[in-house]
């Protein structure tokens, strides 16, 4: 009997948590932390990489952004267990804060992200999602085209990318959290927008083949 696409995510996860291939990131990090959620959703979210209480918990989106985005998702009618969230990295990226002493999160580099396309590319193709929002510019950049202008293309559906046939990019929930008063408020804004897009989108398209529901 053929393994299910759940069987086969967590083998893929298992394998995935002995990887190596970064020196930089493996020399700080405590965990991989793969994608997590329903595998077998139309509906999937890709942000950077881990940040501090990711690399502790070694779950995706747990810390504040991870929040923000609970909270997001629920306004959108969305539960973290209907859809699946992952990385393009998968090791929390690092830098040594000088003056503290301590590691503080960076950007993750083109050969990281590169890398880390020996899971994000499987982890996809298993998934075969209908819609995918890529949270910030790193993702968009990867998933949609290089060189992503978020200024520019957030909101838009892109429909020529090899990941998903509808693709959107939205505000990182991180950058989000960065933002004060109004600003705070518009950006937020845009960041539902572009989710209730995306679900209802996954929602109109159900039809398609391989489709199930979140
Ligand atoms: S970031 Fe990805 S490719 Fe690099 S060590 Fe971690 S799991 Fe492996």
């Amino acid at each position: 009997m053929s393994k299910s696409v759940k069987e086969q995510m967590q083998e893929m996860k298992e394998e995935s948590l002995s990887c190596e291939d970064c020196e930089k990131l493996v020399r700080t990090r405590t965990q991989v932390v793969f994608g997590a959620g329903n595998p077998e959703s139309s509906l999937v979210f890709v942000g950077e990489a881990p940040g501090e209480n990711e690399d502790i918990q070694g779950k995706p989106f747990v810390g504040r952004a991870g929040q923000l985005l609970d909270e997001i998702l629920k306004e959108t009618g969305l539960l973290r267990d209907e859809i699946w969230i992952t990385n393009i990295v998968k090791c929390r990226p690092t830098k040594l804060n000088e003056s503290t002493g301590r590691l503080s999160n960076r950007a993750p580099l083109v050969g990281e992200i590169k890398n880390c396309q020996k899971w994000l590319e499987p982890e996809l193709s298993l998934i075969d999602p209908t819609v995918i929002v890529c949270l910030g510019g790193p993702a968009s950049s990867a998933i949609i085209h290089k060189g992503f202008k978020m200024t520019q293309e957030r909101g838009q559906w892109f429909t020529d990318t090899i990941y998903a046939p509808f693709v959107i990019a939205a505000y990182h929930p991180a950058y989000v959290l960065r933002m004060h008063g109004a600003s705070f408020d518009k950006s937020r804004q845009l960041l539902v927008d572009d989710i209730a897009a995306a679900k209802q989108k996954a929602i109109d398209e159900k039809g398609q083949p391989k489709m199930t529901l979140f």
